[in-house]
């Protein structure tokens, strides 16, 4: 079985403002450097079109309508100071949220030996019942839920190695021992939460790092807090919420990784998926804003996963 990637052209028709990191421009980087033919046994799938429903896993029906009704026409409006939707938001988001829950059903019933969804917008600051951080829908926590109610998954565990906390992740799962949810992330840094006291039902597992982290920090933090954690917890699928702005280029972050980290904590994490949860692993792409270290990130990761 083949590392599958899902894509899909309306993820570039999701428009930032002039001059936003999150752009379109991101994804493109991505297609370029997996257009090498180091990545041709890629099972490279268009994203299904998304069940709408299954938003409601992990978001209230009253939010999910208010965002509906957000989107405009034409042009570009803000949903927050950093958050903004275009005509074509609905349906990339809708289609991010109908890769992921592809992506779990494919590693549940065989068809893949691992999937990496490149879409945007991204989801891991989307709490409950806010649109925030270039975030609509919390997409790996939809994707969690979705493993839960048709694959009969009883633990999730959503690895979180972007460089900002997914405080929409930790909102969902607070008081759900029934997902792990482990975030390393520079503290401080947008969007302020995520220090170790954070626990939820003990489900919670945040380690922040100090700006100018570099790779052996993380790597101590890596194998001294997460891979415990999801030992102890011995979960059935890992999500890895794959943000990669804590690369040393990265604008919007003081964390000095390297593709070489990446590559290392996605080893780990397959390892881990070995041992627990028969393989099962799915990659979400987050942020990630300077284009050539998102670029080499990317070809790390994938490189990793497609190693079987
Ligand atoms: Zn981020």
């Amino acid at each position: 079985m083949a590392t599958r990637l899902y894509t899909h052209p309306i993820f570039l028709e999701h428009l930032t403002p002039p001059g936003h990191p999150e752009r379109p421009d991101r994804l493109r980087a991505i297609e370029r450097v997996l257009d090498d033919e180091a990545f041709s046994a890629l099972d490279r799938v268009k994203a299904p079109e998304g069940d709408e429903k299954t938003i409601l896993y992990a978001h209230p029906e009253n939010f999910v309508e208010r965002v509906r009704a957000a989107i405009p026409q034409s042009g570009i409006v803000s949903i927050d100071a950093d958050t903004s939707a275009s005509p074509k938001s609905w349906q990339a988001a809708v289609t991010a949220i109908g890769a992921a829950n592809a992506a779990v059903d494919d590693v549940f019933e065989g068809r893949a030996s691992n999937v990496f969804v490149a879409a945007r917008p991204p989801g891991h600051h989307a709490e409950k019942a806010t649109a925030m951080g270039f975030c609509l829908f919390n997409t790996a926590a939809i994707a969690a839920r979705h493993a839960q109610k048709k694959h009969q998954a009883e633990r999730v565990a959503i690895v979180d190695w972007d460089v900002h906390h997914g405080n929409g992740t930790q909102d969902i799962f607070w008081d759900d021992p029934s997902v792990l949810y482990c975030s390393t992330h520079q503290m401080p840094l947008y969007p302020g939460t995520g220090a170790k006291s954070e626990t939820g039902a003990g489900n919670i597992v945040n380690v922040p790092l100090a700006p100018r982290t570099g790779s052996d920090m993380f790597r101590d933090a890596f194998r001294s807090r997460v891979l415990p954690s999801i030992d102890a917890f011995a979960p059935d699928l890992i999500i890895i919420s794959a943000g990669f702005d804590a690369h040393h280029r990265d604008p919007l972050a003081e964390i000095n990784l390297t593709e070489d980290d990446f590559d290392w904590a996605t080893g780990q994490l397959m390892e881990r998926a070995g041992r627990h949860s028969s393989n099962r692993l799915v990659s979400l792409l987050e942020g990630g804003y300077d284009l050539q270290g998102l670029a080499f990130s990317v070809a790390a990761h994938v490189g990793r996963l497609m190693k079987g």
